[in-house]
């Protein structure tokens, strides 16, 4: 479908503690918006959205004034840090009833802004979603490289689809952030849950390049909590392997408990402790990974049954102008 007018972009940028960094990459997302308008691609009423995730430094003040200085610049502030995913949704419930078309991305400069032109080209010739994809990861380190391209293959083998080298910089439709309202789960998995929307997508490459200042938000422990959030989030794969895992005990053990009978009969039995002792350890072991995996997903539905939230605005750049 061939889309008609100039839509109205929105970028929606979450940020946390990010006050070193948002002075240098601000002036560059509203260069790019400038460029997209003068092309005639974006209409005019185009600007940023910044989600502040509670942050703990001057983050705010920085918006705050961005927002008075450009009138196409607004924020909004959670009254706490709920983590990248929630704010990111925050950002794009806020968006949904004011733009076209939203394009998420880092704060930080690492998702290339040069990009949003192809998404914004794919949009209008069709696509309601545009997943941008890292097409090098050259600026990356080699652990972050190779725990990255892990995390990907261990989420795709659990069951939880995911779109290679995608992370959350990409271009939604204003009728897709309307279906993803509908999506009501408190444990947010972002680039699991699009893919799930459906409706036409397509990929656009970009380099992914240095933080332009600060320190990133996600080390290990952050990235290894993300995966399980996701596989869990996503899919009850694991469930199924645990099961699988204690149907094969049950058949060895059946088959060890035959072994030992036939020991027992024909008068071969050894007084040994270690056999028994490997045997009560390893199902112990079994035992407690099985409910370590139920209870993440059990986990889960508590939080799930709660309905809290996902996200509270304490604040908004727009209320102050009005
Ligand atoms: N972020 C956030 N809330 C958090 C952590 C991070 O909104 O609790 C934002 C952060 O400001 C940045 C984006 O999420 O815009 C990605 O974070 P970061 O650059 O630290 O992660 P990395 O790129 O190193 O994976
Ligand atoms: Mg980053």
């Amino acid at each position: 479908m061939q889309k008609v007018g100039q839509p109205k972009l929105l970028l929606v940028i979450p940020c946390y503690n990010e006050e070193q960094v948002l002075p240098l990459t601000a002036p560059l997302f509203l260069e790019e918006i400038r460029v997209l308008t003068e092309k005639g691609k974006i209409s005019g009423e185009s600007g940023i959205l910044f989600v502040d995730d509670g942050s703990r430094d001057g983050t705010w003040d920085v918006i705050s004034s961005l927002a008075r200085e450009n009138a196409q610049i607004s924020g909004i502030r959670l009254s706490r840090n709920r983590g990248h995913q929630n704010a990111l949704l925050a950002g794009l419930m806020e968006a949904r009833d004011i733009c076209d078309i939203s394009v998420s991305m880092d704060c930080d400069g690492q998702d290339d802004i040069g990009a949003a032109e192809a998404m914004v080209d794919a949009y209008l010739s069709g696509c309601d979603v545009v997943y941008g994809v890292r097409s090098a990861r050259k600026k990356d380190s080699i652990f972050k490289r190779t725990t990255a391209r892990g995390f990907y293959r261990l989420m795709n083998a659990l069951g939880a689809e995911t779109v290679y080298d995608h992370a959350d910089y990409r271009l939604l439709s204003n009728r897709v952030l309307h279906e993803l309202g509908g999506y009501r789960e408190v444990n947010l998995f972002l680039r699991g849950m699009i893919p799930l929307i459906g409706f036409r997508s397509t990929c656009v490459p970009y380099e992914r390049h240095e933080r332009a200042a600060g320190k990133s938000k996600y080390p290990l422990r952050k990235m290894l909590s993300f995966a399980v959030e996701g596989i869990t989030s996503l899919s009850t794969k694991p469930i199924r392997i645990v099961s699988a895992l204690g149907f094969v005990t049950v058949i060895l053990s059946i088959a060890a408990a035959i072994w030992a009978f036939v020991c027992h009969v024909t008068g071969k039995t050894v007084a040994g402790w270690s056999s028994v002792m490997v045997v009560m350890l390893l199902l112990g072991g079994v035992q407690l990974l099985s409910l370590g995996v139920i209870g993440e997903y059990v986990g889960k539905i508590y939080m799930e049954s709660k309905g809290r939230p996902r996200f509270i605005i304490s604040e908004r750049t727009r209320e102050e102008k009005e």
